[in-house]
């Protein structure tokens, strides 16, 4: 069907019907071949148009299983905790029959618990900017692992203050990786931040 034809392999469409999904929305099928294609990207994207999957399948089919290797491969920056809670709510059903694992590092939740997940080697780190960044400071978390980098409502994590802590983080991460900007918008903010730190980009809009 139609998620195939994006190059999908089977698991993972199997995890998309079983979300109930049967057609690909407009920006799936635009960012989903490019993203698989290893593509930096830039989408303009709402929430409602199916952004969530549009960035989590391709990363989920790229990393295929768990590494044991040390280090995590992807990491997904949320501008708000909600955000954050509800993104790895997809990526659970979206992982599901898989052993990729996942740690959760937002503001307000124990700082133990996280630093234990973070221990536990997981796959994918989905983060608000500031918990992430005071945890690479008490943990002297690396990033040096990092091959795919998504950041989810990009205006919105510049709207939130982050620009300081995105500059930071992004210092810390192999200039060879791919990077995914979700945004509804494009202010300069933004712009400038995709010129330093995407290449050759490809902008996706509807
Ligand atoms: P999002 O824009 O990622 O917040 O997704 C908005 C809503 O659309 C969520 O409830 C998704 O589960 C749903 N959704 C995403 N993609 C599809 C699809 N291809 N078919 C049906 N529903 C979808």
């Amino acid at each position: 069907g139609g998620f195939y034809a994006l190059g999908l392999s089977a698991k993972t469409v199997k995890s998309v019907v079983r979300k109930g999904y049967k057609v690909p929305t407009p920006i799936q099928r635009k960012a989903i071949p490019l993203l698989l294609d290893k593509r930096d990207v830039v989408a303009m994207a709402r929430t409602g148009s199916g952004k969530t999957a549009a960035f989590l399948l391709p990363a989920i089919e790229l990393l295929k299983e768990h590494s044991s290797i040390v280090g995590f491969r992807c990491l997904l920056l949320s501008p708000t905790r909600e955000l954050a809670i509800q993104t790895m709510k997809f990526l659970k059903d979206f992982t599901k029959g898989r052993n990729l694992r996942i740690a959760l590092i937002i503001g307000g939740d124990s700082m133990a618990e996280q630093f234990q997940s973070l221990h536990n080697n997981p796959d994918i780190v989905i983060a608000t900017p500031g918990r992430l960044v005071h945890v690479i400071h008490e943990m002297n978390l690396k990033l040096s692992s990092v091959e795919i980098l998504i950041c989810d409502e990009a205006d919105r994590l510049f709207e939130m203050g982050f620009a300081e802590q995105l500059r930071d983080i992004c210092s810390k991460l192999p200039t060879e990786r791919q990077t995914t900007l979700f945004s509804a918008t494009l202010p300069k903010t933004v712009v400038e931040f995709a010129r330093a730190g995407l290449k050759e980009p490809v902008l996706v809009r509807l």
